[in-house]
């Protein structure tokens, strides 16, 4: 907007703030106990939780730290979104810690038991809320949460707002934000593969993608004391029959940990003679059926 004097000479142009950010990303962020620390109780067969911390989900942090690279690169901004209880405001305290800009927590009893379907449709509705408010270029999720493991919110999101999906990311070559373009390398169980897609998307990151940096002082100061916006059922334009456990078409069963693994068994005589210890493991490993009887 340019705002004119009397005589008609031009004293400043306002831009909107949304024409002045180059990039908007908003990093969709789990909160995960540390799988490394949980425990199953051998009584009770079920997971022990008690003092076990909660972090950010690894891979998320890659795509936290992508993120923050596109705003020092192009002057952006990040957000942070994250669904879940009360304390995973602390989560999204740690992101604005690294430097990420706006912190929403979509927490609400009615979402409690969302399964992947449920968690990617609110995750939506609050996208689209924030799409609303201002343009959003890249929305990055990480590849899978090391609790749920199931990989699938990151393209339910994609597939609900229609937008390109590039998972298991490992690169990101070049964002011509000019252009409308990204350019990425995925990770394939055979090599990488290059692609390039129209902004906006959704990538989803693996470990790898980048070196995850270290919180400098002021931001850890901003991090821990930002408030954080918290979205419930109410703020958001939700179908009550999609969200939560009533509206999860899959529910967890049982929960149980895997059977203790058999113990080992050393195969005797290898120093003396090698050849016949080989065939001794093979004719074992043929026998499990590890490896085909050709
Ligand atoms: C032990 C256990 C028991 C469960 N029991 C039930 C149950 O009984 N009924 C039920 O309906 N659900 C249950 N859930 C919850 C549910 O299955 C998933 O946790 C949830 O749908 C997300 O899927 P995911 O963790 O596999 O995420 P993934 O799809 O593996 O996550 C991929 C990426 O998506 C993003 N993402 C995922 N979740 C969120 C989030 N909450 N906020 C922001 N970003 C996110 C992150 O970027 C993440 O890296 C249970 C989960 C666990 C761990």
């Amino acid at each position: 907007m340019n705002i004119i004097d009397s005589n008609g000479k031009l004293i400043t142009t306002i831009c909107k703030i949304e024409e002045m950010i180059s990039v908007h990303s908003v990093v969709c962020v789990k909160q995960v106990p540390d799988t490394s620390e949980v425990g199953i109780d051998p009584e009770t067969n079920t997971i022990i939780r008690e003092g076990v911390p909660s972090i950010i989900n690894p891979y998320d942090l890659h795509g936290i730290e992508a993120a923050l690279h596109l705003k020092d690169e192009f002057d952006g901004k990040v957000t942070i979104l994250t669904m879940g209880p009360p304390q995973a405001e602390a989560a999204i305290k740690r992101a604005l810690s690294f430097g990420a800009d706006r912190g929403i927590l979509l927490s609400d009893r009615a979402f409690a038991g969302s399964d992947t379907l449920a968690t990617s449709y609110i995750i939506t509705q609050a996208l689209k809320r924030i799409i609303d408010e201002e343009r959003v270029d890249i929305i990055f999720c990480g590849k899978q949460a090391i609790d749920g493991d199931t990989a699938q919110v990151g393209p339910g999101i994609a597939a609900r707002l229609g937008w390109n999906q590039l998972t298991y990311v490992v690169g990101i070559n070049e964002v011509n934000i000019d252009n409308n373009e990204v350019r990425i390398s995925r990770k394939l169980e055979s090599g990488k593969e290059i692609i390039k897609a129209e902004l906006p998307a959704l990538l989803t990151v693996v470990k790898g993608l980048n070196e995850i940096r270290y919180a400098s002082l002021p931001d850890m100061i901003r991090g821990a004391r930002a408030e954080i916006e918290v979205w419930g059922e109410g703020d958001l334009e939700l179908d009550e029959s999609k969200i939560g456990l009533s509206g999860s078409p899959t529910q967890v069963g049982r929960i149980f940990p895997p059977p203790e693994r058999e113990g080992g068994e050393i195969i005797p005589g290898g120093k003396e003679d090698p050849k016949g210890a080989a065939r001794v493991l093979a004719e074992k490993l043929i026998g499990k059926e590890v490896i085909p009887n050709k």
